[in-house]
C-alpha cells in the first residue's frame, strides 16, 4: 500500500481531471460507494473459484454483529449493489463512473500492490454492441489525451451461458489429458471451475493453455452476431484489436465481449484496463435482469507509463511572496490575498529569515515570479516583481499592474 507525495499527486490530479472531463464528454455520471461490503456480494458476483475471492480478499468479522465483511477488491460489484439497492434503472439505462481505492492481497511487486486505484464505467441495461463498441472507442481517446501510445486491444468472446458449458465439456476433456502437467492450482480447477484454468499466471501452464480447444470456434449464434458487430464498430473507429481466444478474464461475472488493453513497457504487470460484458450479474445479485457492459483502469499502471511521456508538466506556482519589515507584513498578506482574488497561485512566505534566504526558497518554490515587499514598497503600496524563470528586468509597479504582468503568463 504505498503513500502518494506530493510531487507525484500533482501527476495524478493531471490524470484524474483528464479522466473527469473525458468521462463527462460520453455522459457519464459518477456514483460513489462505500469501500465495505459484505463478502457474499464478492463471492457471488466475481465468483467462489477466482483468484481473487480464493486468496485475495481482506475479509474480517465485524465483531458487533458477527457479519463478514470485505474491503473491495473491484467496483463492478458494489457499483451494481447500489444500482439495484436504489432502483436506478428504473429510469431507464445508466452511464455510470467510479473511481477509488481498491484491495487485494496480492504478493507485492513492480505494477501490482495491495491497495491500489481504479476508474471504472459501468453501462447498465445496455445490450447492443453499439455500446460495447463505445467502451473501446472511449479509451483509444483517453489514451490520446493521457499522450499514451503503444497500447495494444486484445479482444474475446466468452459466448453465452450455454456456449460455456458446452466449452466446460471439451476443456476438461482436453485438461483431463493433461492432468498430471497441471500445477496445484489447476487441478483443483479443473474440477470446480475449468475455465480458469485459462487464466493461470503460471509460465509452466502456458503450453498446455495454448494447446486447449477454443470457445470462439463453438459459440452461440447470437454471440457470433455480436461479436461481428462490435469488430466491425471498431474497424469503421479505425481502432486496431488482437483476436486473443484466450483471453477469459479473472472473474466469472463475464459473458461475450471480453476485452484488454495491454502495453509491452511495464513488464509482466503489462494490462492497464480491462472489462467486458456482464449480462447476468444484475440478476444474479438480485436485481430484476437487465445486460450490462464496463470496465476498469488501473490508475498506478497508466501513471507509470505517463511518467515516461512527456505530455504533463506540473502546475506551476505564479508567485512567492518575500516579506521583511513591521509594515511590510500585513501589506504582503493583502498582496497576496488580492493576487488570489485575480485567480493567481501564490505562496507567501512564512517564517522570517534574511531576504536572501527567502529569494532562496522562492527559488526552490518554482514559482514564475518573486514579490518582493520591504517596508518601502509597503510605504509607497508598490511591490517589486522579479522574474525568476526569464531574463526579464525586475520592476517596482503598482498591485493592478503586477497583476496584469503575471496574468499574462510570459
Ligand atoms: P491481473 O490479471 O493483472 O491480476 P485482474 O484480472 O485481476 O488483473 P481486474 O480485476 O480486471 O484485473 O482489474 C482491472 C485493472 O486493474 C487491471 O488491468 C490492472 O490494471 C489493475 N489492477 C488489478 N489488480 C491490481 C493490483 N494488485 N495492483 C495494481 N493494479 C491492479
Ligand atoms: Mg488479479
Amino acid at each position: 500500500m504505498n503513500d502518494i507525495l506530493p510531487d507525484e499527486a500533482a501527476l495524478w490530479q493531471f490524470f484524474e481531471d483528464t479522466v473527469r472531463a473525458w468521462l463527462r464528454s460520453y455522459g457519464y455520471r459518477e456514483i460513489r460507494m462505500p469501500i465495505l461490503e459484505r463478502t457474499e456480494l464478492f463471492v457471488r458476483s466475481i465468483g467462489a473459484v477466482t483468484d481473487i475471492v480464493e486468496k485475495e480478499m481482506y475479509t474480517f468479522i465485524d465483531e458487533l454483529n458477527g457479519e463478514s465483511l470485505t474491503l473491495r477488491p473491484e467496483g463492478t460489484a458494489s457499483c451494481v449493489r447500489a444500482a439495484i439497492e436504489h432502483n436506478l434503472l428504473y429510469n431507464g439505462a445508466q452511464r455510470l463512473w467510479y473511481a477509488g481505492p481498491m484491495f487485494r492481497h496480492e504478493r507485492p511487486q513492480k505494477g501490482r500492490y495491495r491497495q491500489f486505484h481504479q476508474f471504472g464505467v459501468e453501462a447498465l441495461g445496455y445490450a447492443g454492441p453499439d455500446v460495447d463498441i463505445e467502451h473501446i472507442l472511449m479509451c483509444a481517446r483517453l489514451w490520446g489525451r493521457l499522450g499514451l501510445t503503444d497500447l495494444q486491444l486484445e479482444l474475446n468472446t466468452l459466448g453465452s451461458a450455454e456456449a460455456r458449458a458446452r466449452y466446460r465439456e471439451r476443456l476438461v476433456k482436453y485438461l483431463e489429458q493433461h492432468r498430471e502437467k497441471l500445477d496445484a492450482d489447476s487441478q483443483r480447477r479443473l474440477e470446480t471451475n475449468p475455465l480458469r484454468v485459462l487464466d493461470s499466471k503460471n509460465p509452466q501452464m502456458q503450453q498446455i493453455i495454448e494447446g486447449a480447444p477454443r470457445l470462439l470456434d463453438d459459440l452461440d449464434d447470437e454471440s457470433a452476431q455480436h461479436f461481428e458487430a462490435v469488430q466491425g464498430g471498431l474497424r469503421s473507429g479505425g481502432i486496431a484489436f488482437d483476436l486473443n481466444p484466450r483471453l477469459v478474464r479473472g472473474l466469472d461475472y463475464y459473458n461475450r465481449t471480453v476485452f484488454e488493453w495491454t502495453t509491452q513497457k511495464l513488464g509482466a504487470q503489462g494490462t492497464v484496463c480491462a472489462g467486458g460484458r456482464y449480462d447476468g450479474l444484475i440478476g444474479q445479485i438480485g436485481g430484476k435482469a437487465a445486460p450490462a457492459c464496463g470496465y476498469a483502469m488501473g490508475v498506478e499502471r497508466l501513471i507509470a507509463l505517463m511518467k515516461e511521456g512527456a505530455l504533463f508538466r506540473a502546475p506551476v506556482l505564479d508567485a512567492y511572496v518575500v516579506r521583511q519589515g513591521d509594515a511590510a507584513q500585513h501589506y504582503a498578506q493583502n498582496v497576496a490575498e488580492r493576487m488570489r482574488d485575480d485567480g493567481l497561485d501564490v505562496v507567501l512566505h512564512s517564517g522570517g529569515g534574511s531576504f536572501k534566504s527567502q529569494m532562496k526558497k522562492a527559488d526552490a518554490s518554482g514559482a514564475r515570479y518573486a514579490v518582493v515587499i520591504g517596508d518601502d514598497e509597503a510605504a509607497a503600496q508598490k511591490l517589486t516583481l522579479k522574474p525568476l524563470r526569464a531574463a526579464a528586468e525586475q520592476a517596482t509597479v503598482a498591485l493592478d499592474a503586477a497583476v496584469e504582468r503575471m496574468r499574462a503568463r510570459d
